[in-house]
């Protein structure tokens, strides 16, 4: 089902200077001289739209840098004065948006803490209420798309409509390579269902180092993000916060140029032809996949009738390892990758394992209630 959103289109509130949409700044703001001439130099690549930076910052622990505050508002109304940039700060009080619409803020973005709790995005939608602010809502830390769409909602609620998605990675228990999982598919996920909402990826919390910056932006232009916010300090040597990842104006002006514009879609009709054949194919696979599995639920359920009649358990380890196994192999042979092998068959398994479920406990109505009540 899609989402009942009333959205104002991006170019409403902001055009980018040039493509792709940038959006940046340093992580905080941390002395007056620090933002002034880190947005005179970002003004300069030709490359950047609006300025952002941190004048409250969510740290985890405290004593950490917890941002300049206040006083940081005249700082960024200085560099707004001198390069013409719009402004964007992160807001996670009441009192952050009216301090930060009170001193002329252009774009108000919700942090990834701030999503994580529907109380203070409550509170910051109402404190909306009235304003015709543009809003950018990052993901919640944990990966539950509800709270994102949740946090969304509530802003919309409050009736912004220049609203956008900003996506900045998830928290996860596994350590890999970046700061913060990408999860591609929970913005994908958000994107249909919410075609017209703009989504802006922050490689920047995504990669926590410079080095793979560059990589997440292409995929996310690649996967036809709107635009990207991406952190930018005058000496990322010396920053205050999240000094790792943040890379000198110079330096992003490189990055940017490296990247590849794709179009979503292309007026060569021979390009469409091609795109049309190969997409008929794909769908012709579908349909017979689906059709196999159906027939594949069908042997399930006979083979869950059998074991009911011959009172054998549902589940036998030794097989369901053997199933594994030997198709996890197969796959490798194809060229699938194991994982992917791994987490199809474990989906077709539990289906499978839910209807001779349902077989074994027929008549037993509470049960089944309760076994559909887990599977919706
Ligand atoms: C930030 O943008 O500097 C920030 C604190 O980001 P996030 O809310 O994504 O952690
Ligand atoms: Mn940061």
């Amino acid at each position: 089902m899609k989402l009942n959103l009333n959205i104002q289109p991006l170019s409403s509130w902001i055009t980018a200077t040039k493509e792709p949409l940038l959006i940046s700044g340093p992580c905080s703001a941390e002395t007056e001289d620090q933002l002034v001439a880190t947005a005179h130099l970002l003004k300069n690549t030709g490359r950047v739209t609006a300025l952002r930076a941190g004048i409250w910052k969510p740290r985890t622990r405290p004593g950490e840098f917890e941002g300049i505050g206040s006083i940081g508002l005249e700082w960024l109304k200085r560099a707004k004065a001198e390069t013409g940039l719009p402004t964007a700060v992160e807001v996670a009080t009441a009192k952050h948006v009216e301090e930060a619409l009170a001193a002329g803020v252009d774009i108000l973005w919700v942090g990834a803490r701030s999503t994580a709790n529907p109380f203070t995005v409550q509170e910051i939608a109402d404190a909306l209420k009235g304003h015709d602010v543009p809003v950018m809502v990052k993901n919640p830390v944990n990966p539950d798309i509800s709270l994102w769409i949740g946090a969304i909602e509530r802003i919309n609620n409050a009736g912004i409509t220049k609203l956008a998605a900003i996506h900045r990675g998830f928290s996860s228990y596994e350590k890999s390579a970046f700061r913060n999982e990408p999860m591609w598919d929970i913005a994908i996920h958000l994107k249909t269902l919410a075609p017209h909402l703009p989504i802006i990826c922050d490689p920047s919390h995504i990669s926590g180092n410079r080095d793979l910056i560059g990589y997440v932006s292409q995929k996310a232009l690649d996967l036809d993000m709107q635009g990207l916010m991406i952190e930018s300090h005058i000496d990322p040597s010396v920053a205050w916060t999240d000094a790792k990842q943040q890379v000198t104006p110079a330096a992003l002006s490189d990055l940017i140029d490296h990247l590849t514009l794709r179009k979503p879609d292309t007026n060569n009709a021979q390009v469409n032809d091609k795109l049309a054949e190969l997409r008929n194919n794909i769908d012709k696979i579908d349909d017979l996949l689906i059709q196999k599995i159906a027939e594949r639920m069908k042997i399930a359920e006979q083979i869950g009738t059998y074991k009911k009649e011959n009172n054998i358990t549902i589940l036998q380890v030794n097989r369901w390892d053997e199933i594994l196994n030997k198709r996890v192999n197969y796959g490798k042979a194809l060229k699938l990758s194991p994982d992917f092998t791994e987490k199809l068959l474990e989906l077709l398994h539990t289906e499978s394992i839910r209807r001779q479920t349902e077989i074994m406990n027929e008549g037993q109505a509470a049960g089944q209630q309760a076994e559909k009540l887990t599977h919706v």
